[in-house]
C-alpha cells in the first residue's frame, strides 16, 4: 500500500477512537467505519489509442467512487506518469472528506491515467480523454459521478469528454463535469478558486489566532509549486498585502527576504518558462525546493505533489502554520510531529476545498441554467469556507486537537450520519 492511502486510511482509523464516544451502537458505528474505509466501486480498465504513424498505444486508467451517501461522486482526473490505484483510492477517499468538510453535497470520487502527458501530442491527448470518457460512461452523470480536472488536466478535456458523454447520452447534460470553460457552462471564478479559498481560510485563521503578527505585511509566506493554486494563492495573498517570500516550480525555487513579484513571475511562468529561466532581480536569489520548505516564514504553503514534507525534512520545517493547498502533502509521521511541536497544520481537505466549492456552484448554475457574476461566485466561496474553518476551530479549541483531527472528525461525522439515515448501515 502506497504511503498516501496509508496515511488517508490511518487518519479515518485514528478520527474513529474520538468519533466512538459520539456513538452508543458500537457496533452499528463500527460497521460505518469499515465501509468508509474502502471504496464503493472501483472502474478499471486498459484504453488504447492509436497514435502517431498508426501504432497502437495503451494506457491503465481508473475511476474510484469512494462514498456516496452526502451526494453523486465528485473528484478530478489526472494525468501523471506515476498514478497508481493506491494513489486514486486515497484522493477519492480524501474527497469524500473534503466534500463533507466544506459542507457541501457531494460523496468523493476520483480519476486517473498512468500517462505522461508531454509525450502525447494535443490529437493524441483528445483520443486519450474521449478513449477515458467512453470508460467511465456507464457510471457518471450529474447525479451518479462529476468529474473535474486535477493535475495535467484542463478545461480543454473537460470539454472532450462532455462532448462524448453527451452524445451517448443523446441529450445535454452539462452538470456531469466541472472545471468547464465558460463556453461550455464553466463557472467564473473557478480557475483561481482553489488559491482564492485558501486565502479565505487564511484570513479566518489568522484572525482566530492573534498570536502572530496581524498586520498582513510581516507575515511572510513561502509556496512551494506555482501552477495553478500556487500562482493564484500567491497573486491574491499579495493583493492584500502579505509578503510573498518564495516560490518554486519543478525546475527552482525562488527567494526575496523583502517579497517577490508575483504577478511578473506568473506571466513569465504562463508563457511557458520555467522558473530557473527567470532573470533574477536584485534582491532575489535562487533556492532549491528543499530550501523553500524549510523557511523561517509565517505560513508555508505546500501547493505541488503529495509527500514533501516527511520524516526526512521535519525537524527542518520553521514556518508557524502550514496551509496544505496540495493534497496529502504531509506524511502522518511529519504530521504527528509538527503537532507535537506546536506548528499549525491546516489539512488539504479545508484548505484547498476552494476549488471543489466553486465546481459545486458550478454544478448548481449548470443545473438551474441562471449564471452568476463573479463578485456572487466569490461571496458564496467565502461564506462557505469560512463556516467550514469556524466549525473546525470549534473543535480545535473545545478538544485540543489538531486541525486535521478536527475536520476528519466533522467529515466523517457527517458521513456516517448519512449512511445511518439512509439505513446503510
Ligand atoms: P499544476 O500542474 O497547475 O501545478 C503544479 C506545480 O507544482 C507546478 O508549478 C509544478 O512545476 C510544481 N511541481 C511539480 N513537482 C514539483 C516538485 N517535485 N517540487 C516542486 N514543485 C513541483 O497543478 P495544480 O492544479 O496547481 O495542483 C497542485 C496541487 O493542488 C495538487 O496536489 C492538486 O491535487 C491540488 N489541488 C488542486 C486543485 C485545483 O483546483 N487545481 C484543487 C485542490 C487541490
Amino acid at each position: 500500500m502506497n504511503a498516501m492511502l496509508s496515511a488517508a486510511l490511518n487518519q479515518i482509523k485514528d478520527t474513529s477512537l474520538l468519533l466512538s464516544e459520539d456513538y452508543e451502537d458500537k457496533k452499528r458505528f463500527k460497521k460505518a467505519i469499515e465501509i468508509v474505509l474502502a471504496p464503493q466501486r472501483v472502474i478499471k480498465g486498459k484504453i488504447s489509442i492509436t497514435g502517431k504513424g498508426g501504432k497502437k498505444k495503451t494506457f491503465q486508467a481508473f475511476r474510484i467512487e469512494h462514498n456516496d451517501a452526502r451526494g453523486p461522486f465528485k473528484g478530478g482526473i489526472r494525468f501523471h506518469q506515476n498514478v497508481s490505484q493506491d494513489e486514486v483510492q486515497a484522493l477519492a477517499t480524501l474527497m469524500s472528506l473534503k466534500c463533507s468538510v466544506a459542507g457541501i453535497p457531494y460523496g468523493g470520487g476520483k480519476g486517473g491515467i498512468i500517462v505522461d502527458p508531454s509525450k502525447l501530442t494535443q490529437e493524441e491527448l483528445k483520443n486519450l480523454s474521449i478513449a477515458y470518457a467512453k470508460l467511465i460512461a456507464p457510471y457518471i452523470g450529474p447525479w451518479k459521478d462529476v468529474p473535474a480536472p486535477d493535475v495535467n488536466t484542463d478545461g480543454q478535456i473537460m470539454s472532450w469528454m462532455l462532448e462524448t458523454y453527451e452524445k451517448k447520452l443523446g441529450m445535454q447534460a452539462p452538470a456531469t463535469f466541472t472545471g468547464k470553460p465558460l463556453e461550455l457552462g464553466g463557472s467564473l471564478g473557478r480557475t483561481e478558486a482553489t488559491g482564492q479559498g485558501g486565502v479565505y481560510v487564511l484570513e479566518a485563521y489568522l484572525k482566530r489566532n492573534q498570536k502572530l503578527e496581524t498586520r498582513n505585511s510581516k507575515i511572510t509566506i513561502a509556496i512551494q509549486g506555482f501552477g495553478n493554486v500556487g500562482y493564484y494563492f500567491a497573486k491574491i495573498a499579495k493583493e492584500l498585502r502579505y509578503t510573498v517570500v518564495a516560490v518554486s516550480d519543478s525546475s527552482t525555487g525562488i527567494y526575496n527576504s523583502k517579497g517577490l513579484d508575483v504577478e511578473s513571475l506568473g506571466k513569465f511562468k504562463e508563457s511557458g518558462s520555467a522558473l530557473k529561466a527567470w532573470p533574477l532581480k536584485q534582491g532575489e536569489k535562487l533556492i532549491t525546493n528543499s530550501e523553500l520548505l524549510e523557511l523561517p516564514v509565517t505560513v508555508l504553503v505546500p501547493a505541488a505533489l503529495e509527500n514533501s514534507i516527511t520524516s526526512e525534512n521535519m525537524e527542518k520545517i520553521s514556518a508557524k502554520v502550514i496551509f496544505e493547498m496540495a493534497n496529502g502533502p504531509t506524511t502522518s509521521e511529519a504530521d504527528n510531529y509538527l503537532f507535537e511541536k506546536g506548528i499549525d497544520v491546516i489539512p488539504d481537505i479545508l484548505a484547498n476545498s476552494g476549488g471543489v466549492t466553486v465546481s459545486y456552484f458550478e454544478w448548481v448554475q449548470n443545473l438551474s441554467g441562471y449564471y452568476w457574476t463573479k463578485e456572487r461566485v466569490n461571496d458564496e466561496l467565502k461564506q462557505t469556507i469560512t463556516k467550514a474553518f469556524l466549525d473546525i476551530d470549534k473543535i480545535v479549541k473545545a478538544k485540543h486537537i489538531s486541525y486535521r483531527r478536527a475536520a476528519n472528525y466533522i467529515s466523517i461525522k457527517r458521513i456516517i450520519d448519512a449512511m445511518m439515515l439512509r439505513g446503510r448501515v
